[in-house]
Order: structure tokens, then C-alpha cells, then sequence
């Protein structure tokens, strides 16, 4: 039995976390660790469209390193290590906790601007113009 049951929730999730194509659902939609391809290599997706700005980094913070916080401080208080036990452990988890994630967020979030074929309300025209002058037509 399926837990997901809405195609688009579905695609979104699994493209995000695989960092994948959400048209083709088959190439990576990253050159890079963070960095979108100009089109997809499968299908010819263009990724104009794709506008996460800083949105990976506030999930990442909200979803990652918050709960981290709350287990760094709770060792804190629980045993009051040495300044160093710090050092040695909450710094990597909250380094590698922030860091490994923001590349699922940005794929989650590219995948639904596509999915939900998101704009900005009241800018279609203005989008259509800039996409149109940056192909040259
Ligand atoms: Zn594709």
C-alpha cells in the first residue's frame, strides 16, 4: 500500500531526492553539487524556470540544523563536556547535517516550481518576455 498517493506530491519527492529531471525523471537536473544544467541532457528541459534562491539554505536550517541545535544543547546540559567535545561533535553534525541536505531541498524545490508550474503571482507576462529575449526570439 502506497502512503503517497498524489501523483504530483509523488514525482516532487522522489525527483527532489534523487536530484532528478522532474520531466524525464531520468538525468540529473545538477551539474555540480549545487548547480542547475542549463537543459535537461534527456529531454531538452530548459531550466530557466528554476528560481530556488535561498530557499534550499531556510529549509536546511529549519529542518536540519534547528533539531541539531536542540540535541547540542541538550548534550550541553546533559553532560557539560569540555569545549572541546563541542568542536569534535556538534560542528561536524551541524556542518554535515546542513550541508547534505541543502541538494534534496534545492531538487524538492526546482521539482515543484516545475510540477506546480510555478510563477510569481502577476508576473507570467514578464516571464514569458525575459524567456523569449534569452532564446532570442
Ligand atoms: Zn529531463
Amino acid at each position: 500500500m502506497a502512503i503517497i498517493t498524489n501523483p504530483k506530491f509523488d514525482r516532487i519527492l522522489r525527483c527532489g531526492w534523487k536530484g532528478l529531471c522532474p520531466r524525464c525523471q531520468k538525468a540529473s537536473m545538477f551539474d555540480g553539487w549545487l548547480k542547475l544544467q542549463k537543459t535537461c541532457p534527456e529531454c531538452g528541459l530548459d531550466y530557466v524556470f528554476a528560481n530556488a534562491d535561498d530557499g534550499p539554505a531556510f529549509f536546511a536550517l529549519c529542518i536540519t540544523a534547528f533539531p541539531l541545535v536542540f540535541f547540542i544543547v541538550w548534550l550541553e546540559v546533559a553532560y557539560a563536556p569540555p569545549w572541546w567535545v563541542h568542536v569534535l561533535t556538534s560542528v561536524p553534525i551541524l556542518a554535515i547535517g546542513c550541508l547534505a541536505t541543502l541538494r534534496p531541498f534545492k531538487g524538492w524545490l526546482v521539482a515543484s516550481q516545475w510540477v506546480n508550474k510555478a510563477v510569481e503571482a502577476g508576473t507570467e507576462d514578464l516571464w514569458a518576455k525575459l524567456n523569449a529575449r534569452e532564446k532570442g526570439e
